[in-house]
C-alpha cells in the first residue's frame, strides 16, 4: 500500500484562518492516524494579494496548533520567474525534470514545471489557446443568457489569418483544457458518490493571459507530483472536482481520493467567509493572543464536524488520534459558536496542572504582557505564582483575562468607588466606614500561622453573623479593596494569597486615605 499523504495548501492571501485550520487538522488526523506525512504547499499564485507576512503566519499558526508540516521547508526567497514571451518558450519546458523541484513548496518555485505539462496537453491536443478578449466573452454570456441555455465555452476554430491579426492587436491568448463530454463521476470520502455532467462544464482556463497557471491546473500537477493520497478539503471546492478530474485522465495519473468537508457557518447561518464580521474570533494569531490554549482550539474545532460514537466533548490529540474517523464527519454544515469555544478552552485551562498553567501564564505575559508584567515577572517568585494559581485558573476562560486584570495579585490598584459600592448587595460608603476598623482589627489578630483559608473564613463570616448583615456586605467590599476589578477570587481567598501584611496594607491605606476622598 502506498504511504498516507495529505496536505493543506492555503493562499497567503490572508492571516490563518480557523477554516483553514480546521481543514490542517483533520488532514493531519488522518495522516498521522495511517502513519503518512502531513505535508504544505503555498498556492501563491495570486501575485497581487499573496504576502510573505501571511505566509509566515501560516506556518507560525500551525505550529503553535502542533499541526506542524512534515515537509522540509526552507525559507529561502526565490526569484519568480515569468518570462513574458512564455508562449514562445513553451517547448523549452519539456525536459524539466519533476524530480528537481521536490523541496520546492510554493507555487511560484514551481512555474517551470506547470509549463512542461501545459506543452504537453498542448502538443496533445487536450488544450489550445483561446484569443476571445473580454468583451467578446461578455458578450457570449450574455447571448446565452438571452437565449436562455447554459454558457459552455467550447474552442472556436479560428483561421491562421484571423490568429495572425489577433497577435497584431497584441491580445495575449489564455491556455484552455478542454473538458470532456462525458459524465465525470467520483466517490467522495465524506459526501459519497457524486457526478457531473461534462457537457454542462466549459473549457476552463489553465493558464492566464500573463503566463500564470490557474490554480485548477497547478493544484493537480502539485499533488500528484508530492504524491498525495488523499486530498482533504473545503466542500466550497466541490465544483472543481468535474474541471480538475479531467486534467488527471489527460495527463494519464493516478487520481488521489477526495474528501469535501462541509462548511463552517455563522451564528446566523451565512456563510463565514475570511472577511465575516462581529461573530468572534477567526484568525489563529489573534486566539493565540486572546490566550486561548492550542489544544482546547483543536479539540473545539475537532468536534464542529466530526462526532464520536458516544456522546463525550473532551478529546486530547492522543484521543482524537484513536476515535477520529472520515466515516463519522458529518454531512451537513457546522456553525461557529464563539461562547462555546471560550467555554472550552475555561475547561482546558481549569484542567492544567498548577505548575503547567503557571508557565503557560508567564509565557503568555512575556509574549503579550506590557513592561509591568514583565516587571512583575521578575520580581515575584514562582511560589506565589504557584499560590495563586488554584483560585484563578478557574475563573479564567482566557490568559488574556488575567493579563488584562490579574495586576491586583501583585500591586494595588488605583480605587474606584464604582466597584466598591453595590446597592444590590447592600454595600454602602456608611457601613464600609462602620465596619472596615472592626475587620482590620479581626484580620491582626489572626498570627501569621494561622493565616489559612480557612480560618479567614471563620473569622469573616463569624464578623457577619455577630452584625446581622449579609455575607457580601463583608465579603464585597474587602475583595473590591484588596483587588479593584469586578470579578477575582473571593475576599477570603485574596486575603489568604496576598498574606497578612500586603492585605492589612492595602485595607488600611484604603480606610486612613480614599474612604476621606470619597466622603
Ligand atoms: N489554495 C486552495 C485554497 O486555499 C487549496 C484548495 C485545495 O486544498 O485543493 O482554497
Amino acid at each position: 500500500m502506498k504511504k498516507v499523504k495529505t496536505r493543506i495548501a492555503p493562499s497567503p492571501t490572508w492571516w490563518l484562518h480557523l477554516g483553514t485550520a480546521r481543514v490542517a487538522l483533520y488532514n493531519w488526523l488522518f495522516a498521522k492516524q495511517h502513519g503518512g506525512e502531513f505535508l504544505i504547499r503555498i498556492e501563491d499564485t495570486d501575485l497581487e494579494r499573496s504576502k510573505k507576512e501571511y505566509e509566515r503566519d501560516i506556518l507560525a499558526g500551525l505550529r503553535w496548533l502542533g499541526l506542524k508540516p512534515d515537509n522540509e521547508i526552507e525559507e529561502v526567497e526565490t526569484d519568480i520567474d515569468i518570462p513574458h514571451n512564455w508562449r514562445e518558450l513553451l517547448e523549452k519546458y519539456e525536459s524539466v525534470k519533476p524530480d528537481e523541484f521536490k523541496s520546492k513548496w510554493r507555487q511560484t518555485q514551481r512555474l517551470p514545471l506547470y509549463r512542461k505539462f501545459i506543452y504537453k496537453l498542448l502538443k496533445e491536443g487536450k488544450a489550445y489557446f483561446a484569443w476571445e478578449t473580454s468583451e467578446e466573452l461578455k458578450q457570449m454570456r450574455d447571448d446565452a443568457q438571452r437565449q436562455k441555455r447554459p454558457f459552455v465555452y467550447r474552442q472556436i476554430d479560428y483561421s491562421s489569418k484571423q490568429i495572425e491579426e489577433f497577435k497584431r492587436q497584441w491580445r495575449k491568448p489564455v491556455v484552455r483544457f478542454k473538458i470532456p463530454s462525458k459524465q465525470i463521476k467520483y466517490y467522495d470520502l465524506v459526501k459519497w458518490e457524486i457526478s457531473f455532467d461534462g457537457n454542462l462544464v466549459g473549457d476552463i482556463v489553465i493558464v492566464k493571459s500573463d503566463g500564470i497557471p490557474t490554480f485548477l491546473f497547478s493544484n493537480v500537477v502539485d499533488d500528484f507530483f508530492m504524491g498525495i493520497t488523499h486530498v482533504i478539503r473545503g466542500e466550497d471546492h466541490v465544483p472543481n472536482m468535474p474541471k480538475q478530474l479531467p486534467i488527471y485522465e489527460a495527463l494519464g495519473w493516478e487520481i488521489p481520493q477526495y474528501g469535501h468537508l462541509p462548511l463552517l457557518l455563522n451564528k446566523d447561518k451565512t456563510k463565514m467567509s475570511k472577511r465575516s464580521e462581529n461573530v468572534g474570533l477567526v484568525f489563529i494569531k489573534d486566539f493565540k493572543e486572546e490566550g486561548f490554549l492550542p489544544q482546547a482550539l483543536v479539540n473545539y474545532f475537532a468536534l464542529l464536524w466530526w462526532h464520536p460514537s458516544w456522546d463525550r466533548e473532551f478529546f486530547n490529540v492522543e484521543e482524537l488520534l484513536k476515535e477520529f474517523s472520515l466515516d463519522r464527519v458529518q454531512s451537513s454544515n457546522a456553525v461557529y459558536d464563539y461562547q462555546r469555544a471560550l467555554w472550552m478552552n475555561w475547561e482546558y485551562i481549569r484542567n492544567l496542572e498548577d505548575a503547567q498553567f503557571v508557565e503557560i501564564l508567564q509565557n503568555y505575559l512575556k509574549e503579550y504582557g506590557d513592561e509591568q508584567w514583565w516587571y512583575i515577572l521578575e520580581a515575584f517568585s514562582i511560589d506565589y505564582w504557584l499560590k495563586l494559581t488554584p483560585f484563578i485558573k478557574v475563573r479564567l476562560q482566557t490568559l488574556r483575562q488575567f493579563r488584562d486584570y490579574g495586576y491586583y495579585f501583585f500591586q494595588p490598584q488605583y480605587p474606584s468607588k464604582e466597584i466598591l459600592l453595590n446597592p444590590k448587595m447592600k454595600v454602602s460608603m456608611e457601613l464600609i466606614r462602620e465596619i472596615l476598623p472592626d475587620i482590620i482589627k479581626i484580620l491582626e489578630g489572626i498570627e501569621e500561622g494561622s493565616w489559612t483559608l480557612e480560618i479567614l473564613k471563620e473569622n469573616l463570616l463569624e464578623f457577619v453573623k455577630s452584625r446581622w448583615l449579609k455575607n457580601g456586605q463583608v465579603l464585597w467590599p474587602v475583595r473590591a479593596i484588596l483587588t479593584w476589578v469586578e470579578a477575582s477570587p473571593w475576599a477570603f481567598e485574596m486575603l489568604y494569597v496576598l498574606g497578612k501584611r500586603e492585605s492589612l496594607k492595602r485595607l488600611k491605606h484604603f480606610y486612613n486615605i480614599y474612604i476621606k476622598k470619597y466622603e
